[in-house]
């Protein structure tokens, strides 16, 4: 098929201007099974993240008797995409559970569950672009939903150049047609952004263009991040007195909650600077 328009009379194909994300939807706790659960809907893109866990590794030459094993496995319904795709793992969906569990094991407090396993289950119900990015947004949330102590919170979004333009969170289309697609997920603390857990690229950019993607995604997590902490604070708030999760989830919620709107200290990029 021929390269369509991307960018018509300055906007996106789907109205958006070039620093826009597409809408975004987060509830914490959807499932009845799994310690912590989340669903997510970036754009078109629909998610399930199970986290199930600390709990004991099997095979059990798998344990590690110093700290948790972490798992994940990104999987894609044969019903999420436009032609039909085959169930069961692939090239793709294995290298992206590995540099998925690699950008949230360091956020992990492993050492706290030795010989234990946390299995982190996303799957990709429906697909259109920035899937791993969102996944790793719904994992997240899934992970303070289970109660897992955690140094932070992971917060994805992918910036594609599409008709010599940098956009913020590629659509299909975008990500189909445009010359580079860069995936990136942030560790953000306290709510400023202290490092890159993720980075990958196809497509070529200057090194310029580059540093100006990095910039674009660095406002685009900090929006998503402050609805991955809305998501956890609603189902902590609903629960109230009720509420039976563990102690860690609560006190994560409360945490979240005391560090509304970031802060200016040790010199990392605090939500409102970001936002202005
Ligand atoms: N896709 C597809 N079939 C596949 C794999 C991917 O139709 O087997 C689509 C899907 O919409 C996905 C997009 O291609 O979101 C981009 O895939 P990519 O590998 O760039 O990963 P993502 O952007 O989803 O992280």
């Amino acid at each position: 098929m021929e390269k369509p328009k991307l960018i018509v009379d300055g906007k996106r194909l789907d109205g958006r201007g070039f620093e826009e994300l597409r809408p975004i939807k987060i509830e914490a706790g959807v499932l009845k099974r799994a310690d912590g659960s989340c669903y997510l809907e970036m754009g078109k893109n629909k998610i399930i993240a199970a986290v199930y866990g600390p709990r004991e590794v099997h095979p059990r030459h798998l344990q590690d008797p110093s700290k948790a094993v972490i798992r994940y496995r990104y999987n894609m319904a044969p019903f999420s995409v436009e032609e039909r795709k085959k169930p069961g793992p692939d090239r793709r969906s294995v290298e992206i559970s590995k540099v998925s569990r690699e950008a949230l094991e360091p956020v992990i407090m492993k050492e706290l569950f030795p010989r234990s396993g946390i299995d982190v289950f996303v799957e990709v119900l429906q697909a259109d672009a920035g899937t791993r990015t969102a996944c790793l947004n719904a994992a997240s949330v899934a992970l303070i939903d289970a109660g897992v102590a955690m140094r932070g919170m992971i917060t994805a979004v992918a910036v594609a150049k599409v008709d010599g333009q940098l956009v913020l969170d590629p659509m299909k289309e975008e990500d189909n047609y445009g010359e580079a697609d860069v995936p990136i997920a942030f560790l953000i603390r306290n709510g400023r952004i202290e490092a890159i857990a993720l980075l990958q690229m196809d497509g070529r950019l200057t090194l310029e263009e580059t540093r100006r993607a990095i910039e674009l995604a660095k406002k685009g997590v900090m929006q998503i991040y402050k609805l991955q902490r809305e998501a956890i604070m609603r189902k902590y708030m609903r629960e109230g007195e009720d509420y039976e999760g563990s102690a860690e989830a609560a006190e994560v919620a409360k945490e979240l909650s005391e560090n509304e709107g970031g802060s200016e200290k040790e010199g990392g990029q605090s939500e409102q600077e970001v936002k202005e």
